[in-house]
């Protein structure tokens, strides 16, 4: 096998990533280690999505078996995987229908479709406004990244999707202006994860369930960062007490392999007739057995409750790093999804921490350039914890240091 290094990204890949300067080889719970073997802490969860950490042995035990069995029959069949993983994503949550794909981009795809046709067909034409927030993200299809926040993402590829809204997330007095008989559909997440690990008020979420009602407007929930654990509940709206009529989920649900899902009810599902909305990869045997085993590990109430604790000890953690070294604004999030707000001082310079942290053997995320992100697995030892703060707080040092 010939050896590849980080320079052959420049040569052969794509420039549309910047990939850190260190290769993971191979990976053992929270732990990863590089080409050099030099270990890091994965505080990260690859990018919120390593849930249950690295090779958990449930996990390859599914892929492996279901390796053996079979890994892709045509949307002309069903398969076993996907309707035991339907079946177990119905029981636990509002959902009656489950549609499947392979990434949080193409879930929140199948919603906004979804949404705007159950509008049309109810009512026609007219209504199709979709009402999203400011600084949320959706995804990079052309329709998701135009219905996500952050223009920057969506400028530059010509004429977008229109009958779009964006508001203020938080801010129910526009909402309340801004919805009518012609909004199909308000998309929220639960804690903006992208946009700076920023959770939504109850009030907030109470108040376009509310407005969704009045309006016959359809209340979108984007979990695929917040779902599947880890805020602490099953999924983030079970925490909030709000129930949305399309739920999307995504990252943790596969646990590294990659899975997408759609859930929501009855009532709705209908409007996705034959013919009307597919994928080639979705559904595929290998993606629902892992993501079964996902989600029988996570629903356990032990799992789910582990979540809690681990959720106090790295906050405080983070807290005391920041009583010595006064880098943080404030620490916010839910469960393991956390964002220390940097300083002023700091302002712009969270992939300079997320840099630092890898050169003292810890993953760290940024969300935005303000906010450096945790997402860890959501059965990290707390002794990883530990450590993995200890080699943050050199980062730290060393950046408040010069
Ligand atoms: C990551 C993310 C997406 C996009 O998921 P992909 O799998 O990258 O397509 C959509 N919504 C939210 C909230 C996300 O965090």
């Amino acid at each position: 096998m010939s050896q590849v290094t980080r320079a052959d990204f420049d040569r052969v890949m794509v420039p549309n990533y910047a990939p850190a300067d260190y290769i993971p080889v191979r990976g053992q719970g929270s732990r990863v280690w590089d080409q050099e073997g030099r270990e890091y802490i994965d505080l990260a969860g690859g990018i919120a999505v390593s849930s249950l950490g690295h090779v958990h042995p449930a996990l390859v035990g599914a892929l492996t078996e279901q390796g053996n069995k079979i890994w892709h029959v045509s949307n002309g069949l069903t398969n076993e995987p996907a309707l035991r993983l339907a079946s177990k994503l119905v029981a636990a949550t509002f959902a009656d229908k489950v549609f499947f794909c392979n990434s949080g981009a193409e879930a929140n795809e199948a919603a906004f479709k979804l949404a705007r046709k159950y509008a049309i067909d109810n009512h026609g034409l007219d209504k199709h406004q979709l009402i999203s927030t400011g600084n949320s993200f959706h995804g990079r299809t052309f329709f998701t990244v135009t219905v996500g926040g952050q223009p920057k993402y969506s400028d530059g590829f010509g004429p977008k999707p229109a009958g779009i809204t964006h508001l203020p997330y938080n801010d129910i007095d526009a909402l309340t202006a801004a919805m009518s008989h012609e909004t199909a559909a308000v998309v929220i997440e639960p804690v903006q994860g992208e946009g700076g690990v920023l959770p939504a008020e109850r009030a907030y979420l109470q108040a376009a369930r509310e407005l969704c009602d009045r309006y016959g407007a359809l209340l979108i929930f984007d979990e695929v960062q917040t779902g599947v654990g880890r805020t602490g509940a099953l999924y983030a709206y079970m925490e909030y007490g709000v129930i949305p009529d399309i739920l999307t989920s995504a990252k943790s649900l596969g646990g590294g392999f990659p899975i997408g899902a759609m859930l929501t009810t009855d009532r709705i599902a209908k409007h996705f007739g034959v013919g009307s909305h597919g994928s080639t990869y979705g559904g595929n045997p290998l993606a629902c057995a892992v993501a079964e085993a996902v989600i029988d590990v996570v629903s356990q109430p032990e799992t789910l409750e582990g979540v809690r604790q681990r959720h106090d000890r790295l906050l405080s953690g983070l807290e005391a790093i920041n009583a010595r070294h006064g880098v943080f604004q404030q620490v916010r999030g839910m469960g393991l999804l956390l964002g220390a707000v940097l300083a002023d001082g700091y302002r712009g310079r969270a992939k300079d921490f997320m840099t630092a942290a890898a050169r003292e053997g810890v993953m760290v995320l940024q969300a935005g350039p303000d906010v450096v992100r945790f997402a860890p697995s959501l059965v990290i030892p707390e002794t990883d914890i530990d450590e993995g703060l200890a080699r943050f707080e050199r980062a730290v040092a060393a950046l408040a240091a010069v």
